[in-house]
């Protein structure tokens, strides 16, 4: 017998029962690119290796360790995407979108992390994602913030908080991982394997550490609010009096550094205490840096990027069901000889009622059997087209939700019978 093929471990089917759900926060994510002015761009899933090793930086978990990345039939390496940020600048660099201009972009899609799976964390996942390009200022880092605190609200979810910081300008960055590879230094032998290898790569990223036993050397590190730079100190108080001003609470986190190489000033993460371990929901910030690493001009650069999974699961913990689309009219053919006029009618009802559910009964059976899967499929009425209703040219009707009456109809009265019932 042949073994039994099962879906990759990390990356979930969605079966019917749980679409809806994801439709309806697709619809409220597109509604909100919509509400802001943010135009949707769709990039491949597929992008040259370099793409993300370059941006995201090579020294952090996403390209050390989580990327699919393969070696194509023309010998090119490529990689599934991790997030979208980089295929976005790679993009509009290509295209051009850039010239003396600026972006306000959004997308939906799925992205790849092999990461190991477990409530919260899945190889293949889904994020809502942003990207404004060629605004400086902390305006736009504000409105980012207020365009989340709004799909929060949307969503009726509570409970979220967010964390702000700013990771400075370059120069400053710069003092500050001399000073932190001091700290660590000093402590090297507390310190696990991951952050030995960061220590001289990528020491911000020791800061983002989860692991419990590095908690103290972490906190005893010095704090970044000592090293800002004038400007980005008075980007990040702006954006704090926007924030005040807009009546959106906040916390500032001097430890929240992010994950990814290209961020600088402004970040911030949201953060919810109903998701246990995983509890980023969404995390964002300003990449300034990045266009030009790509090749571009100098162009300020902010974004964020939400975690669709995580917020289905907070959807659902806050009491959020997913409304099941039943079928409106369920179609019978009495005899056999009457499918051809049940498959007429059907598109009769479609070309009269644009958006209604109508659901044809396909592969025989008994008037009974038929009666069974329509309950099933949680109809509304039940349309019997027998050889006698074929020749007087009605249809039998029976509601099969509101006690079960029935009626004997034209096609053109079962219209205005759905018509009236306040369906579209
Ligand atoms: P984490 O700290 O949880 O690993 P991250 O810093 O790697 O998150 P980002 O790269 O900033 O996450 O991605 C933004 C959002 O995407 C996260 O806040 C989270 O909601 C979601 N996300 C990231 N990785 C995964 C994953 N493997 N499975 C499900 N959601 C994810
Ligand atoms: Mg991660």
């Amino acid at each position: 017998m042949a073994t039994t093929l099962q879906s990759i471990r990390g990356m979930n089917d969605l079966l019917p029962s749980e679409t809806p759900l994801w439709q309806a926060l697709e619809a409220e994510a597109r509604a909100l690119l919509a509400a802001y002015g943010y135009e949707e761009i769709r990039l491949p899933l597929v992008e040259q290796t370099a793409v993300f090793a370059r941006s995201i930086g090579e020294h952090t978990d996403i390209v050390e360790k989580e990327m699919y990345t393969f070696t194509d039939r023309n010998g090119d390496s490529l990689s599934l995407r991790p997030e979208g940020t980089a295929g976005c600048v790679r993009a509009i660099l290509e295209h051009g979108l850039l010239r003396g201009q600026t972006q306000r972009l959004g997308y939906l899609g799925p992205m790849f992390r092999h990461e190991r799976p477990q409530k919260g964390r899945y190889r293949q996942f889904h994020q809502l994602g942003v990207e404004v390009f060629g605004m400086p200022g902390p305006d736009i880092d504000a409105e980012l913030i207020l365009m989340t605190a709004r799909l929060w609200r949307r969503l009726g979810l509570d409970g979220l908080t967010l964390q702000i910081n700013s990771l400075g300008g370059n120069a400053a960055r710069a003092k500050y991982r001399a000073e932190l590879v001091r700290h660590f230094s000093a402590h090297e032998q507390a310190l696990d394997a991951d952050s030995r290898r960061r220590l001289t790569a990528n020491p911000l990223r020791i800061l983002d550490s989860k692991n419990p036993a590095m908690a103290d050397l972490i906190a005893a590190a010095p704090a970044f609010a000592d090293f800002l730079d004038a400007d980005s100190a008075a980007h990040f108080e702006m954006l704090q009096s926007l924030l005040k001003d807009a009546g959106v609470p906040y916390e500032v986190n001097p430890r929240l550094v992010r994950g990814l190489d290209y961020y600088g000033r402004t970040v911030f993460e949201w953060v919810s205490r109903d998701l246990g371990a995983q509890s980023a929901v969404c995390a964002g910030g300003r990449y300034d840096g990045l266009v030009e690493q790509f090749g571009g001009p100098p162009t300020p650069a902010t974004g964020f990027a939400l975690g669709l999974e995580r917020l289905i699961a907070l959807w659902r913990a806050q009491g959020r069901a997913a409304a099941a689309s039943a079928p409106e009219v369920y179609l019978m053919p009495v005899e056999p000889e009457c499918v051809g006029a049940v498959l007429r009618l059907a598109e009769q009802l479609r070309d009269a009622l644009p958006g209604l559910s109508i659901v044809s009964h396909c592969g025989g059976g008994s008037l009974k059997s038929q009666f069974k899967r329509a309950d099933r499929v949680g109809a509304r009425l039940a349309v019997m087209v027998g050889g006698e209703e074929l020749r007087s040219g009605k249809v039998t009707v029976k509601d099969l939700r509101g006690g079960g009456g029935q009626q004997t109809l034209t096609p053109a009265a079962l219209i205005d019978l759905l018509k009236q019932s306040g369906r579209p």
